[in-house]
């Protein structure tokens, strides 16, 4: 899959990237044929999500900056499903205790970490500087950089059958209790006694902040292998999102 954001066409001409999948099991000469082919189309650079091992990106981002395009690596954060590395313990609860490995919102992959714990922001850390140690690649783009949607996009609703009129607590993170301690402490507020923790302005502060500072902390370690850091976007009113193969 492969889709492309651009610039209205009054607008000045901005940069224009792919974010594409679906290589890794093709050919040098395959990949290449396509990436002289963006280049053409006007492409200047591509967003590749390829998984987690650097070897794949050197490969890949080979391709890339031969044919004269900007390469980064696109991979998910928060949302992560291989346990060889990750304590089942670490991943975010809801707001009926229920732990996003063994009960994720909405979908089976929606198994996000809590931001919250040390061990993840040291997972983290570790899998994207081994890939940013990559020379090939200009930058990481975080995908997945946040909590679940407590309120998914309304133009799925129906599709999973849902009522979204309010914060629901099975939808809602984190409640781990290294959150609920830690929010106490910094709050004196203790969420799990509140009626509708979405009307408590400091937990969704608490809640920003942890993505924040997750996200600073990220960012200050790969910007040492001087590469750049983004964050994975949806298209808005100002902008377009295009498929094509
Ligand atoms: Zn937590």
């Amino acid at each position: 899959m492969l889709i492309q954001s651009c610039g209205f066409e009054d607008k000045p001409v901005i940069k224009s990237y792919a974010w594409l999948s679906g290589l890794n099991e093709l050919d040098d000469v395959k990949i290449k044929a396509k990436f002289d082919k963006y280049k053409k189309m006007g492409i200047f650079g591509l967003m590749y999500n390829g998984g987690q091992n650097p070897e794949t990106y050197k490969r890949i981002g080979k391709i890339a900056k031969n044919a004269g395009l900007e390469f980064h690596a696109w991979i998910p954060t928060m949302v992560q499903s291989d346990t060889s590395k990750i304590d089942t313990s670490w991943y975010a609860i809801n707001g009926k205790g229920q732990s996003a490995w063994t009960k994720p919102a909405y979908v089976d992959y929606y198994k996000f970490l809590c931001p919250n714990r040390e061990e993840v922001y040291d997972f983290l850390k570790n899998m994207f500087l081994q890939i940013a140690d990559v020379k090939e690649l200009d930058g990481i783009h975080l995908d997945y950089i946040r909590f679940p949607d407590v309120i998914l996009a309304k133009g799925l609703w129906k599709k999973y059958n849902l009522v979204m009129d309010k914060e629901y607590p099975q939808f809602d993170y984190c409640y781990c209790d290294k959150c609920v301690a830690d929010f106490k402490e910094k709050t004196g507020i203790d969420i799990k006694a509140a009626e509708e923790p979405s009307e408590v302005a400091e937990w969704k502060r608490f809640r920003y902040d942890l993505i924040s500072n997750l996200v600073n902390r990220l960012s200050q370690e790969i910007k040492k292998k001087n590469k750049k850091v983004t964050a994975a976007v949806f298209p808005g009113p100002n902008s377009v999102a295009c498929f094509f193969q």
